[in-house]
């Protein structure tokens, strides 16, 4: 779902769109995941709270960022 794109060609995961990512949208699936794992997704403004609402929808713990900046753990 998500390319591994050069810095400079950061763009939006959300399908479809081609807009460059100005946020980024950390997350897991405590399923799957433990809570020392982080994935990102990249959001443009416009999908940013589509993104993040798909995600808390699903009870995954979310945390948006500004894009580049990372965080250690979710949730
Ligand atoms: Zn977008």
């Amino acid at each position: 779902m998500i390319g591994s794109a050069g810095p400079d060609t950061q763009r939006c995961s959300r399908a479809g769109c081609t807009t460059d990512a100005t946020w980024n949208v950390n997350w897991r699936n405590p399923r799957i995941h433990g809570p020392e794992r982080v994935k990102v997704w990249l959001a443009c403004d416009e999908h940013v709270q589509f993104l993040r609402e798909y995600l808390a929808g699903r009870d995954f713990p979310v945390v948006v960022t500004p894009l580049g900046e990372s965080v250690e753990v979710v949730g």
